[in-house]
């Protein structure tokens, strides 16, 4: 078994009657000679480093060494939100402390990189608070995300360099939504317009880290793309389907992404690393 687009993962799925995780977990084992029992249990280990992560996050006092992030995942988990749900609120304080763990130079699960590492993580906790789902379906949950970062890297790029942070918290956002939509019991076509919808919302991101430094916008974009994922989610569970199929969405991401300055491809040359404020942090900590 092989696949090289979300069409074909998605094709594969309903041919083995499989869940979306599964046919990735199974493609992996074969492709790395490894019994599905190993890869599945490397996977357990990374989302016990994930829970470490987010739950360091929003307990610890955070702080990196640049002081450019810090403190916000916990300030925002023990807050009474006004417009969104308690359960949502603390997701997203997850994915902001996940976000500034990595800021701080801890340890993290980059998923698909270190930048957009808080999306993936905090989103399965919302299906646990929600939905109340066990360990193992959370982790075949996360060879859903997996299979649909690895789409992405191949057809198009994960890379804020390359592509923008579209690539990066776009990409994590779209596996999150992935991961969500089945979690819930959405089929493989709902996972596919899941990951369209919330790319197609993720699309033109720019890269453009204050001071060169994953810090600042990189730990909010991470709360961003979680919202986004949420959103995408729900919106293919209802039946809304996108109107371009997924790997056009996927296809056209690529294009925006070469199509986006330089500066505004993690150069730190543009976009809000480009302000006045911007450019006296990097004075400031350069
Ligand atoms: S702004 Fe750039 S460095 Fe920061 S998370 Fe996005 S892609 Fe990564």
């Amino acid at each position: 078994m092989r696949y090289d687009s979300m069409k074909q993962l998605i094709k594969l799925a309903g041919r083995e009657k499989s869940k979306v995780g599964e046919i990735v977990l199974a493609v992996e084992a074969e492709q790395e000679g490894e019994s599905p029992d190993t890869i599945r249990g490397q996977m357990v280990i990374s989302w016990e480093v994930m829970k470490q992560s987010l739950e360091k996050g929003v307990t610890d006092d955070i702080q990196s060494v640049s002081g450019l992030s810090g403190g916000d995942g916990k300030l925002f988990f023990s807050r009474i939100p006004k417009y969104i749900g308690q359960d949502i609120s603390m997701t997203v304080a997850r994915a902001l402390g996940v976000a500034e763990v990595n800021a701080a130079m801890g340890r993290i699960v980059a998923c698909p990189t270190a930048g957009s590492c808080g999306i993936v993580p905090a989103a399965m906790t919302l299906a646990q608070a929600k939905l109340n789902v066990k360990e193992e379906n959370i982790i075949t949950a996360l060879f859903t995300a997996a299979g649909i970062g690895i789409i992405c890297s191949t057809k198009a790029s994960i890379s804020g360099a390359e592509g923008g942070c579209q690539a990066e918290c776009g990409v994590a956002a779209a596996m999150a939504a992935g991961a969500l939509t089945e979690l819930a019991g959405g089929s493989p076509t709902m996972i596919g317009h899941s990951v369209a919808l919330c790319l197609s919302n993720m699309l033109g991101l720019v890269c453009d880290p204050v001071a060169g430094l994953v810090e600042v916008p990189c730990v909010l974009r991470n709360a961003g793309g979680l919202m986004q994922a949420i959103l995408a989610a729900e919106l293919a569970l209802s039946g809304i389907k996108s109107r371009i199929p997924v790997d056009e969405v996927i296809d056209a991401m690529r294009e925006v992404g070469e199509a986006l300055p330089e500066s505004l491809r993690e150069t730190a040359l543009g976009g809000l690393a480009n302000t006045p404020t911007g450019n006296r942090y990097r004075k400031r900590v350069g």
